[in-house]
């Protein structure tokens, strides 16, 4: 039980603009997603806002993404858009999604380290952890958590940040954004092999940032005992020793056994059990609240049902006493 708990919902029916006959990133999973996070929040006892965010600001982008390229986009959805690569397309209305994604993130990020909210959920598409500072792909054109990361260091909030992703897919673009800098972890699961194909154990950050990025694949058929230990077991920890002012979670659900674009086996019960011992640990830490920003999972059911399960583990996580 929660009481005083307080649930952020960011989202906005306009990023249903952003749509591609077929696609299976598609409108559908934004209300679903709402739905979960409404859902998850009723069960908890936990009171829901519902916000619509504003766009990031031009500045915020520009933070993470370049000039050229933020035009680029700009101009290739005023001559009517396309397809960007074979799985990422652009809309009439998709920039104006976009924006509203990476606002709701820093909005929902804002709202999390403040503690006004217990828990932000930033509902948004086009997901956003593939994109990279010059690269759209995998169905996203920005960046959201790092362009939400990056706003929290520029306006003095938190220092260190981490970001924890257990999207199905390897966050290439984050994991780019971030490789050098030593303040912001990043810790992942993903199966291997699957697009994209980056983030082997051995990629560790460089430079000053090495020691930073933690990888840990997962076979196919990897089921949610597996999920909970890779967790547990070894990213949490590093998440834990790095102290984090801030957590930010790249929340995807392609991971669930139902979804039509990976093949593992998780349950809604995996990601209840990992959310769960990521608000503890965020309570340790006197982090008041954590941000997360949908970024995969197709099937509507298993996203509603994981996002929802997702929401009540956060926030009983972060119920517990900073001693136990
Ligand atoms: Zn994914």
């Amino acid at each position: 039980m929660s009481v005083g708990q307080r649930v952020l919902l960011l989202t906005d029916p306009s990023m249903d603009r952003h749509a591609a006959p077929g696609h299976p990133e598609r409108p559908e999973r934004r209300a679903a997603a709402a739905e979960g996070v409404a859902r998850g929040a009723e069960v908890a006892g936990a009171e829901v806002q519902r916000r619509i965010p504003a766009p990031a600001d031009e500045d915020a982008i520009l933070a993470i993404h370049a000039r050229e390229y933020v035009a680029a986009l700009d101009a290739f959805e005023g001559t009517g858009g396309g397809w960007v690569d074979p799985d990422t397309y652009v809309a009439v209305g998709s920039m104006a999604a976009a924006r509203l994604a990476a606002g709701a993130t820093i909005e929902g990020a804002r709202a999390a380290l403040s503690g006004e909210a217990t828990v932000a959920f930033a509902v948004v598409r086009p997901p956003g952890h593939h994109a990279a500072g010059r690269r759209a792909g995998g169905f996203c054109l920005f960046n959201n958590i790092a362009i939400a990361a990056a706003g929290l260091q520029r306006e003095g909030l938190a220092e260190r940040i981490a970001i924890l992703d257990w999207d199905v897919h390897h966050g290439d673009g984050t994991q780019e954004i971030f490789d050098h800098h030593p303040e912001v972890l990043y810790a992942s699961t993903h199966q291997r092999p699957l697009y994209p194909g980056t983030g082997a154990p051995g990629e560790r950050g460089r430079g000053e940032g090495h020691g930073t990025m933690h990888n840990v694949t997962l076979a196919p058929g990897a089921d949610d005992a597996a999920f909970v230990a890779a967790w547990t077991e070894r990213l949490l920890p590093e998440v834990d020793a790095f102290a984090p002012a801030a957590i930010l979670v790249s929340a995807g659900y392609d991971a669930h056994r139902n979804d039509p674009l990976a093949h593992l086996d998780l349950t809604s019960e995996g990601y209840r059990t990992v959310a769960t011992a990521v608000g503890r640990l965020a309570a340790r830490h006197g982090i008041r609240g954590i941000a997360a920003v949908l970024e995969g999972g197709y099937d509507l059911d298993a996203l509603r049902d994981s996002v929802a399960a997702t929401v009540e583990g956060l926030l009983d996580g972060l119920a517990t006493p900073p001693s136990a």
